[in-house]
């Protein structure tokens, strides 16, 4: 019994943990593991590079290694210096360190270059004067064979020529490619001879104008692991096709061979995750940029309220697998506030505020009542929050003709305010269109902190804030950015971006918070009470507070469960 809860209680390793450990048992790779995470930089990370990182740098520093940040910036075009800084930020935001292993593989363009020369010596390449349609073309398709293309049999000495002056710059764009020569027949498309440079005159954001022609990734990745050592190449399972080529380039180059595993990429619910789609959204202002925090981009959850706690645990909870699936985007929100119930300071905010006015309380005086900072954690202490006679209290939080289960203020109802006293309702004030605009209570002096000393109970407890005392804000609240669990799901001849959510911000402009909250820095996190969690936006300057929302305190994340179980 006691043996059997052991084994249970060994968390099982992953299939590519697995792999790892397994090597180091055989001795496989010399007592070595090496990854990588290597980025294109054409975009701002998400939260599914958020899983690859994990995994590469989790098993890295589990298992005695190293993980090197690799930027695979082979596509000039696409690739810009503002995606390298903010990549950067991002790896090490999420608690990554590489050390000094920042690589580049555009530094290693002219070793790549000589590796080709010595493939078409040996046969194994060719230059390919075909137009990239024609190329297409003679491709053939899952069910048929390719062709070869006529100039696939160049002797060895004029493919020499060629790829030398192709990259010498005397061929425009698109007019030749170097391509490996495989099999035009092979039941495997990526081996029916891959192109492996193409001509491209762009300026490159590191090596300028010294290169015209540039390497594709299938050819230039592999290459890139191998001059880096690494053991194990984990990449995404579009990839899984591609390994038989990773393969190929380099036992032909007979060069150091890493091992290529494939594991399943993160989709979820209510978002897209690629770089081309964010960067739509970004430059069709649909989002106010990468870093808004509707989007599921790490600057932008980062800008949302999520800490990095938050995502390492998301990342380490939906674990590694090799089948595709969709994970609901509760599951992120639920390891969000399971970090932040622990870690966030509670205070007390009102966002839309209803005036109250404690007529038996004195005019002029004002008390300082301790509140606690956070009941789960006891090193978190307590605080002075000012009292006064007029308050602001939710505007929720009254109703003046309640139905059954509403048990917070009405008209002669007792409530208790947090941390203060009990309140009893006296007298609604309306303005001439019968709207309430400020309420009036008696108190009773004796349940000062909250407690009445003959025994007496309230059903409900509010939170306020004092009115002469409250700092101003505004808050914006989000909801998912777009209305369908899969984006992609659009009716016909629309995209996406029609399933945009038109309702996925929400700004308030008049909220009141607790005047602790004046010198809140920016990305501080907060839970007010009894309304979620929030953080300071950036946005916030110069006594204007800006919050965002960054979740509820509702677990949708327990009921979906629960439902499962039932
Ligand atoms: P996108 O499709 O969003 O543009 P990408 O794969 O082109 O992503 P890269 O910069 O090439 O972006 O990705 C760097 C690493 O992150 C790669 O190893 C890639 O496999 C991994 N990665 C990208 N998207 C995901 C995802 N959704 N889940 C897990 N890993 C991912
Ligand atoms: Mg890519």
């Amino acid at each position: 019994m006691n043996n059997e809860k052991k084994e249970n209680e060994i968390e099982r390793l992953d299939f590519v943990r697995q792999i790892v450990a397994d090597d180091l048992e055989s001795d496989k790779w010399e007592g070595r593991v090496a990854t990588r995470f290597p980025p294109e930089p054409n975009g701002y990370l998400h939260i599914g590079h958020a899983k690859s990182i994990c995994l590469n740098f989790g098993i890295a520093a589990e298992f005695g290694g190293t993980c090197n940040l690799r930027f695979d910036d082979t596509n000039p075009i696409k690739e810009e210096q503002e995606y390298i800084d903010s990549i950067i930020a991002d790896v090490k935001w999420l608690g990554w360190d590489w050390q000094d292993r920042l690589y580049y593989a555009s530094d290693y363009f002219q070793q790549m270059y000589e590796w080709a020369v010595d493939l078409v010596k040996k046969g194994k390449a060719y230059v390919d004067d075909l137009t990239g349609d024609e190329i297409r073309r003679y491709r053939g398709t899952l069910t048929k064979p390719g062709k070869n293309s006529p100039y696939r049999d160049r002797p060895i000495e004029e493919n020499l020529d060629l790829f030398e002056k192709m990259k010498n710059g005397e061929f425009p764009d698109g007019s030749k490619v170097l391509r490996a020569k495989i099999d035009m027949a092979h039941p495997n498309l990526n081996m029916r001879d891959p192109v492996m440079y193409r001509i491209l005159h762009a300026s490159h954001p590191r090596s300028g104008d010294k290169w015209c022609i540039y390497p594709m990734y299938d050819w230039a990745h592999g290459l890139e692991d191998s001059i880096e050592k690494i053991t194990h190449s984990i990449c995404t399972l579009e990839f899984e096709n591609h390994r038989p080529l990773y393969d190929w380039f380099l036992d032909e180059l007979g060069v150091y061979h890493p091992q290529q595993i494939e594991f399943a990429r993160l989709n979820m619910t209510y978002t897209v995750m690629s770089k081309r789609k964010l960067l739509q959204l970004v430059q069709e202002k649909m989002v106010n940029g990468w870093d808004d925090p509707r989007m599921p981009t790490i600057q932008g959850l980062r800008r949302r309220g999520y800490s990095p706690a938050a995502i390492r645990n998301f990342c380490k909870t939906i674990g590694v697998n090799k089948f595709n699936s969709t994970i609901d985007a509760a599951l992120l929100e639920y390891c969000l506030r399971e970090d932040l119930n622990k870690t966030s300071p509670r205070v007390m905010a009102v966002l839309k505020p209803l005036k109250l006015v404690i007529t038996n309380y004195p005019q002029g005086p004002t008390e300082e009542l301790d509140a606690v900072n956070n009941p789960e954690d006891e090193n978190a202490g307590t605080r002075k929050i000012p009292f006064s006679r007029e308050l602001y209290i939710e505007r929720e939080d009254f109703m003046e003709e309640p139905p059954k289960k509403f048990y917070r203020l009405a008209p002669g109802r007792e409530v208790r305010l947090r941390y203060a006293y009990f309140v009893t309702c006296t007298d609604a004030v309306k303005d001439a269109d019968g709207n309430v605009t400020e309420i009036h209570c008696t108190y009773d002096p004796a349940t000062k902190g909250g407690d009445a000393p003959d025994g007496r109970k309230v059903k409900s407890t509010l939170h306020w804030v004092s009115a002469q005392h409250a700092a101003d804000a505004e808050v914006r609240l989000y909801d998912h950015l777009f209305t369908k669990e899969n984006p992609d799901e659009a009716v016909e001849g629309k995209d996406f971006k029609s399933n945009i959510n038109p309702n996925s911000l929400e700004v308030l402009t008049d909220c009141k918070v607790e005047p602790s909250l004046a010198d809140a820095k920016s990305l501080d996190r907060f839970q007010f009470e009894r309304l979620g969690y929030f953080s300071v936006d950036p946005d916030t300057a110069d006594g204007k507070l800006v919050f965002n929302r960054t979740a509820t305190l509702r677990d949708t994340w327990a009921k979906i469960q629960k439902q499962q179980k039932a």
